[in-house]
Protein backbone atom coordinates (compact mmCIF):
# COMPACT_ATOMS: atom_id res chain seq x y z
CA UNK A 1 0.00 0.00 0.00
CA UNK A 2 1.10 3.62 -0.79
CA UNK A 3 -0.10 5.72 1.80
CA UNK A 4 0.15 9.13 0.35
CA UNK A 5 -2.78 11.34 2.71
CA UNK A 6 -0.97 14.32 4.68
CA UNK A 7 -0.84 12.14 7.74
CA UNK A 8 -0.74 9.62 9.27
CA UNK A 9 2.32 8.90 7.38
CA UNK A 10 4.12 5.32 6.56
CA UNK A 11 6.61 4.93 9.05
CA UNK A 12 10.38 3.61 7.88
CA UNK A 13 11.34 -0.46 9.13
CA UNK A 14 13.32 1.10 12.49
CA UNK A 15 10.73 3.05 13.60
CA UNK A 16 7.79 -0.02 13.27
CA UNK A 17 10.20 -2.51 15.07
CA UNK A 18 10.79 0.59 18.04
CA UNK A 19 6.91 0.78 18.23
CA UNK A 20 6.55 -2.90 18.53
CA UNK A 21 8.53 -3.32 21.47
CA UNK A 22 7.05 -4.25 25.29
CA UNK A 23 5.67 -1.63 27.54
CA UNK A 24 7.89 -0.24 30.54
CA UNK A 25 7.20 1.94 33.89
CA UNK A 26 6.43 5.37 32.53
CA UNK A 27 7.68 6.07 36.34
CA UNK A 28 10.69 4.30 35.76
CA UNK A 29 14.25 5.03 34.84
CA UNK A 30 14.45 3.67 31.43
CA UNK A 31 11.52 6.19 30.69
CA UNK A 32 12.76 9.16 31.77
CA UNK A 33 15.96 8.33 29.70
CA UNK A 34 13.88 8.14 26.42
CA UNK A 35 11.43 10.98 27.23
CA UNK A 36 14.55 13.14 27.94
CA UNK A 37 16.26 12.65 24.92
CA UNK A 38 12.88 13.36 22.52
CA UNK A 39 12.71 16.47 24.52
CA UNK A 40 16.27 17.44 24.24
CA UNK A 41 15.52 16.61 20.35
CA UNK A 42 12.65 18.01 19.23
CA UNK A 43 13.99 21.65 20.97
CA UNK A 44 16.60 21.01 17.41
CA UNK A 45 13.88 21.36 15.32
CA UNK A 46 11.59 23.81 17.31
CA UNK A 47 14.67 26.04 16.97
CA UNK A 48 13.94 26.93 20.60
CA UNK A 49 15.60 26.84 24.26
CA UNK A 50 11.66 26.79 25.43
CA UNK A 51 10.99 23.54 26.78
CA UNK A 52 8.77 21.58 24.31
CA UNK A 53 5.98 19.55 26.11
CA UNK A 54 5.17 15.99 24.87
CA UNK A 55 1.16 15.46 24.90
CA UNK A 56 -0.89 12.20 24.54
CA UNK A 57 -3.26 13.46 22.55
CA UNK A 58 -3.50 14.07 18.24
CA UNK A 59 -2.59 17.61 17.18
CA UNK A 60 -5.71 19.24 17.80
CA UNK A 61 -5.15 18.58 21.30
CA UNK A 62 -1.66 20.49 21.33
CA UNK A 63 -4.03 23.17 19.59
CA UNK A 64 -6.26 23.12 22.26
CA UNK A 65 -3.29 23.68 25.11
CA UNK A 66 -2.09 26.65 23.49
CA UNK A 67 -5.19 28.53 23.44
CA UNK A 68 -6.55 27.47 27.10
CA UNK A 69 -2.96 27.79 28.56
CA UNK A 70 -2.41 31.21 27.64
CA UNK A 71 -5.83 33.11 26.96
CA UNK A 72 -8.94 33.78 29.70
CA UNK A 73 -12.60 34.01 28.23
CA UNK A 74 -13.29 37.33 26.10
CA UNK A 75 -10.09 37.23 25.48
CA UNK A 76 -9.89 39.62 21.88
CA UNK A 77 -8.22 36.87 19.86
CA UNK A 78 -7.40 37.25 15.60
CA UNK A 79 -7.50 33.91 13.61
CA UNK A 80 -5.68 34.21 10.45
CA UNK A 81 -7.56 31.22 8.39
CA UNK A 82 -6.63 30.36 5.30
CA UNK A 83 -8.57 26.63 5.14
CA UNK A 84 -10.25 24.26 7.42
CA UNK A 85 -6.83 23.64 9.79
CA UNK A 86 -7.12 27.84 9.83
CA UNK A 87 -10.79 27.68 11.12
CA UNK A 88 -10.70 24.72 13.38
CA UNK A 89 -8.05 26.72 15.33
CA UNK A 90 -10.24 29.84 15.64
CA UNK A 91 -13.39 27.39 16.34
CA UNK A 92 -11.46 25.66 19.48
CA UNK A 93 -10.60 29.93 20.87
CA UNK A 94 -14.42 30.43 20.35
CA UNK A 95 -15.23 27.36 22.59
CA UNK A 96 -13.40 28.21 25.14
CA UNK A 97 -15.11 31.91 25.37
CA UNK A 98 -12.63 34.01 23.26
CA UNK A 99 -13.55 36.85 21.63
CA UNK A 100 -12.29 35.53 18.08
CA UNK A 101 -11.92 38.68 15.22
CA UNK A 102 -11.55 36.06 11.82
CA UNK A 103 -9.23 37.11 9.01
CA UNK A 104 -10.34 34.92 6.03
CA UNK A 105 -7.64 34.26 3.37
CA UNK A 106 -9.16 33.02 0.17
CA UNK A 107 -8.55 29.44 -0.26
CA UNK A 108 -4.96 28.27 -1.71
CA UNK A 109 -3.22 31.38 -1.11
CA UNK A 110 -1.17 32.45 1.88
CA UNK A 111 -1.58 35.56 4.56
CA UNK A 112 -0.17 38.56 3.64
CA UNK A 113 1.46 39.98 6.75
CA UNK A 114 0.54 43.89 5.45
CA UNK A 115 -3.09 43.03 5.50
CA UNK A 116 -2.35 41.09 9.22
CA UNK A 117 -0.83 44.25 10.34
CA UNK A 118 -3.69 46.35 9.01
CA UNK A 119 -6.46 44.38 10.74
CA UNK A 120 -4.31 44.03 14.08
CA UNK A 121 -4.42 48.11 13.67
CA UNK A 122 -8.09 48.59 12.85
CA UNK A 123 -9.48 46.08 14.55
CA UNK A 124 -6.98 45.23 17.77
CA UNK A 125 -5.68 45.39 20.56
CA UNK A 126 -5.49 41.90 20.26
CA UNK A 127 -4.60 39.14 23.22
CA UNK A 128 -3.64 36.56 20.40
CA UNK A 129 -3.19 35.70 17.16
CA UNK A 130 -3.40 32.62 15.36
CA UNK A 131 -1.48 31.52 12.65
CA UNK A 132 -1.45 28.17 10.63
CA UNK A 133 2.57 27.48 9.20
CA UNK A 134 0.88 24.70 6.87
CA UNK A 135 -2.77 25.15 5.39
CA UNK A 136 -2.54 21.14 5.12
CA UNK A 137 -6.35 21.49 3.10
CA UNK A 138 -4.98 23.62 0.77
CA UNK A 139 -1.75 23.27 0.55
CA UNK A 140 -0.24 26.69 1.10
CA UNK A 141 2.81 27.76 3.22
CA UNK A 142 2.73 30.90 4.92
CA UNK A 143 5.68 32.78 5.66
CA UNK A 144 5.50 32.47 8.93
CA UNK A 145 9.15 34.82 9.85
CA UNK A 146 7.57 38.00 7.95
CA UNK A 147 4.13 37.48 9.59
CA UNK A 148 5.50 37.28 13.02
CA UNK A 149 7.18 40.25 12.48
CA UNK A 150 4.24 42.15 11.47
CA UNK A 151 2.39 40.91 14.13
CA UNK A 152 5.00 41.88 16.81
CA UNK A 153 5.07 45.35 14.99
CA UNK A 154 1.43 46.19 14.67
CA UNK A 155 0.21 44.44 18.06
CA UNK A 156 3.22 44.73 20.63
CA UNK A 157 5.58 43.20 23.08
CA UNK A 158 2.84 41.20 24.92
CA UNK A 159 0.43 39.65 21.94
CA UNK A 160 0.78 36.14 21.99
CA UNK A 161 1.55 34.26 18.69
CA UNK A 162 0.22 30.71 18.58
CA UNK A 163 1.38 28.96 15.13
CA UNK A 164 -0.01 25.26 14.45
CA UNK A 165 2.94 24.13 12.44
CA UNK A 166 1.35 20.45 13.06
CA UNK A 167 1.92 19.50 9.12
CA UNK A 168 5.09 21.56 8.87
CA UNK A 169 7.67 21.10 11.43
CA UNK A 170 9.92 18.36 11.10
CA UNK A 171 9.92 18.97 7.01
CA UNK A 172 9.59 22.95 6.83
CA UNK A 173 11.89 24.75 9.56
CA UNK A 174 10.11 27.29 11.55
CA UNK A 175 12.61 29.36 14.03
CA UNK A 176 10.88 29.62 17.49
CA UNK A 177 13.14 31.97 18.99
CA UNK A 178 14.35 33.83 16.31
CA UNK A 179 10.95 34.54 14.81
CA UNK A 180 9.80 35.04 18.60
CA UNK A 181 6.96 33.48 18.21
CA UNK A 182 5.20 32.13 21.87
CA UNK A 183 3.46 28.80 20.81
CA UNK A 184 4.06 26.07 18.74
CA UNK A 185 2.45 23.27 18.37
CA UNK A 186 2.84 20.35 16.16
CA UNK A 187 1.89 16.06 15.58
CA UNK A 188 3.69 12.73 15.45
CA UNK A 189 2.22 11.78 12.62
CA UNK A 190 2.95 14.43 10.12
CA UNK A 191 6.56 14.91 8.80
CA UNK A 192 7.89 12.92 12.25
CA UNK A 193 7.36 9.32 10.91
CA UNK A 194 6.16 8.52 14.29
CA UNK A 195 2.56 6.73 15.02
CA UNK A 196 -0.60 9.00 15.62
CA UNK A 197 -1.15 9.93 19.18
CA UNK A 198 1.18 12.65 20.51
CA UNK A 199 1.43 16.09 20.45
CA UNK A 200 4.05 18.54 21.01
CA UNK A 201 4.11 22.62 22.05
CA UNK A 202 6.47 25.02 22.94
CA UNK A 203 5.74 27.39 25.10
CA UNK A 204 7.46 30.93 25.36
CA UNK A 205 8.31 33.12 28.37
CA UNK A 206 5.81 35.66 27.26
CA UNK A 207 3.74 32.72 26.85
CA UNK A 208 3.95 31.72 30.59
CA UNK A 209 3.27 35.21 31.82
CA UNK A 210 0.14 34.91 29.48
CA UNK A 211 -0.36 31.20 31.22
CA UNK A 212 -0.59 33.02 34.70
CA UNK A 213 -3.28 35.29 33.91
CA UNK A 214 -5.11 32.63 31.89
CA UNK A 215 -8.45 31.31 33.12
CA UNK A 216 -9.83 29.19 30.70
CA UNK A 217 -10.57 26.18 32.44
CA UNK A 218 -7.94 23.24 31.56
CA UNK A 219 -7.28 20.15 33.50
CA UNK A 220 -5.25 17.53 31.56
CA UNK A 221 -4.24 19.89 28.74
CA UNK A 222 -2.88 22.44 31.78
CA UNK A 223 1.03 23.27 30.69
CA UNK A 224 1.65 23.53 34.47
CA UNK A 225 1.17 20.16 35.06
CA UNK A 226 3.19 19.19 31.92
CA UNK A 227 5.92 21.35 33.06
CA UNK A 228 6.34 20.52 36.56
CA UNK A 229 6.53 16.92 35.45
CA UNK A 230 9.56 17.52 32.48
CA UNK A 231 11.00 18.44 35.06
CA UNK A 232 12.08 14.74 36.08
CA UNK A 233 11.09 13.59 32.52
CA UNK A 234 7.82 12.56 32.87
CA UNK A 235 4.05 13.12 32.32
CA UNK A 236 1.23 14.09 34.37
CA UNK A 237 -0.51 10.72 33.50
CA UNK A 238 0.01 7.95 31.53
CA UNK A 239 1.74 8.86 28.27
CA UNK A 240 1.35 7.27 24.99
CA UNK A 241 4.43 5.20 25.34
CA UNK A 242 4.64 3.25 22.16
CA UNK A 243 4.63 6.30 20.19
CA UNK A 244 7.40 7.72 22.01
CA UNK A 245 9.35 4.52 21.34
CA UNK A 246 8.71 5.28 17.77
CA UNK A 247 8.92 9.33 17.60
CA UNK A 248 12.39 8.46 19.63
CA UNK A 249 13.56 6.64 17.13
CA UNK A 250 12.41 8.33 14.27
CA UNK A 251 13.90 11.97 16.40
CA UNK A 252 17.07 9.89 16.73
CA UNK A 253 17.74 9.69 12.64
CA UNK A 254 16.15 12.84 11.81
CA UNK A 255 18.47 14.74 14.56
CA UNK A 256 21.83 13.57 13.15
CA UNK A 257 20.30 14.44 9.36
CA UNK A 258 19.71 18.11 10.69
CA UNK A 259 16.56 20.87 10.26
CA UNK A 260 18.69 22.43 7.58
CA UNK A 261 18.82 19.03 5.44
CA UNK A 262 15.75 17.63 6.10
CA UNK A 263 14.21 21.00 4.50
CA UNK A 264 16.09 20.65 1.90
CA UNK A 265 14.85 17.03 0.88
CA UNK A 266 11.74 18.44 1.34
CA UNK A 267 12.26 21.02 -0.76
CA UNK A 268 13.14 18.65 -3.65
CA UNK A 269 10.46 16.32 -2.81
CA UNK A 270 7.92 18.77 -3.18
CA UNK A 271 9.14 19.79 -5.61
CA UNK A 272 9.58 16.58 -7.54
CA UNK A 273 4.91 16.50 -6.90
CA UNK A 274 4.29 19.67 -8.60
CA UNK A 275 6.55 18.77 -11.63
CA UNK A 276 5.00 15.28 -11.67
CA UNK A 277 1.80 16.94 -12.04
CA UNK A 278 1.95 19.58 -13.84
CA UNK A 279 3.76 18.13 -16.39
CA UNK A 280 0.35 16.18 -16.51
CA UNK A 281 -1.43 18.90 -17.58
CA UNK A 282 -2.75 19.17 -14.09
CA UNK A 283 -3.26 22.53 -12.28
CA UNK A 284 -2.46 23.22 -8.57
CA UNK A 285 -4.52 25.07 -5.77
CA UNK A 286 -1.62 26.70 -4.43
CA UNK A 287 -0.23 29.90 -4.63
CA UNK A 288 2.83 28.79 -6.68
CA UNK A 289 4.79 31.33 -4.57
CA UNK A 290 3.69 29.51 -1.34
CA UNK A 291 3.56 26.15 -2.33
CA UNK A 292 3.47 23.58 0.60
CA UNK A 293 6.40 20.94 0.74
CA UNK A 294 4.66 18.54 2.23
CA UNK A 295 1.65 18.04 0.67
CA UNK A 296 0.30 18.95 -2.69
CA UNK A 297 -3.55 19.78 -3.64
CA UNK A 298 -4.35 19.21 -8.09
CA UNK A 299 -7.16 20.32 -9.42
CA UNK A 300 -8.98 17.62 -11.63
CA UNK A 301 -9.94 17.76 -14.96
CA UNK A 302 -13.75 18.67 -15.40
CA UNK A 303 -15.79 15.67 -15.73
CA UNK A 304 -13.75 14.26 -12.52
CA UNK A 305 -14.71 13.80 -9.47
CA UNK A 306 -12.47 13.37 -6.31
CA UNK A 307 -14.35 11.03 -4.70
CA UNK A 308 -14.07 8.41 -7.78
CA UNK A 309 -10.53 9.26 -8.53
CA UNK A 310 -9.37 8.44 -4.69
CA UNK A 311 -11.83 4.92 -4.86
CA UNK A 312 -10.10 4.25 -7.98
CA UNK A 313 -6.58 4.91 -6.90
CA UNK A 314 -6.91 3.01 -3.44
CA UNK A 315 -8.96 -0.03 -5.14
CA UNK A 316 -6.91 -0.77 -8.58
CA UNK A 317 -3.55 1.00 -7.51
CA UNK A 318 -3.27 0.46 -3.41
CA UNK A 319 -2.42 4.48 -3.46
CA UNK A 320 -4.47 5.97 -0.85
CA UNK A 321 -4.47 9.86 -1.63
CA UNK A 322 -6.90 12.96 -0.22
CA UNK A 323 -9.58 14.59 -1.12
CA UNK A 324 -10.34 18.69 -0.43
CA UNK A 325 -13.47 20.67 0.59
CA UNK A 326 -12.89 23.79 -1.68
CA UNK A 327 -16.18 24.53 -3.19
CA UNK A 328 -17.24 24.28 -6.28
CA UNK A 329 -13.71 22.28 -6.54
CA UNK A 330 -13.32 18.82 -7.29
CA UNK A 331 -9.38 18.20 -5.43
CA UNK A 332 -7.04 15.62 -5.02
CA UNK A 333 -3.90 15.97 -2.16
CA UNK A 334 -0.88 14.15 -2.24
CA UNK A 335 0.99 13.78 0.99
CA UNK A 336 4.69 13.72 0.71
CA UNK A 337 6.51 14.68 3.89
CA UNK A 338 9.11 12.04 6.27
CA UNK A 339 9.22 8.65 5.18
CA UNK A 340 8.82 9.21 1.03
CA UNK A 341 10.82 8.47 -2.05
CA UNK A 342 10.50 9.98 -5.65
CA UNK A 343 9.20 6.41 -6.34
CA UNK A 344 6.34 6.79 -4.26
CA UNK A 345 5.30 9.53 -6.54
CA UNK A 346 6.37 8.12 -9.69
CA UNK A 347 3.13 5.17 -8.96
CA UNK A 348 0.80 7.80 -8.15
CA UNK A 349 1.60 10.04 -11.48
CA UNK A 350 1.45 6.57 -13.75
CA UNK A 351 -1.67 5.76 -11.96
CA UNK A 352 -3.45 9.20 -12.29
CA UNK A 353 -2.36 9.35 -15.90
CA UNK A 354 -4.20 6.13 -16.51
CA UNK A 355 -7.30 6.97 -14.60
CA UNK A 356 -7.64 10.26 -15.87
CA UNK A 357 -6.67 9.36 -19.79
CA UNK A 358 -3.91 11.73 -19.42
C1 LIG B 1 -3.44 17.21 10.78
C2 LIG B 1 -3.57 18.66 11.14
C3 LIG B 1 -4.27 19.09 12.28
C4 LIG B 1 -5.03 18.15 13.16
O1 LIG B 1 -4.23 17.22 13.72
P1 LIG B 1 -4.86 15.92 14.42
O2 LIG B 1 -3.64 15.19 14.79
O3 LIG B 1 -5.71 15.23 13.39
O4 LIG B 1 -5.65 16.38 15.57
C5 LIG B 1 -4.29 20.43 12.59
N1 LIG B 1 -3.68 21.33 11.81
C6 LIG B 1 -3.03 20.97 10.70
C7 LIG B 1 -2.36 22.03 9.88
C8 LIG B 1 -2.96 19.63 10.32
O5 LIG B 1 -2.32 19.27 9.20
Amino acid sequence: MNLRVPGPTPLPPEVLAAVGQQMINHRGPEFEAMFGEVSAWLKVFFETENDVYVLTSSGTGGMEAAIVNSLSPGDRVLAVTMGSFGERFAAIAEAYGAAVTRLMVPMGKAADPEQVAAAIRKQGPFAAVLLTQNETSTAVTNDVEALAAAIREAGGDEVVILVDAISGLGAIRLQADAWDIDAVITGSQKAWMAPPGLAMVSFSPRAWRAYERSRMPKFYFDLGDARKYARRNQTPATPNVAALYGLHRSLKEMVAEGPEAIAERHRRIGDYCRQGLLAMGLTLLADPAHYSNTVTAANLPEGSTAAEVLAELRSRYGIICASSKVPGLEIIRIGHMGYVREADLDEVFAALREILAL
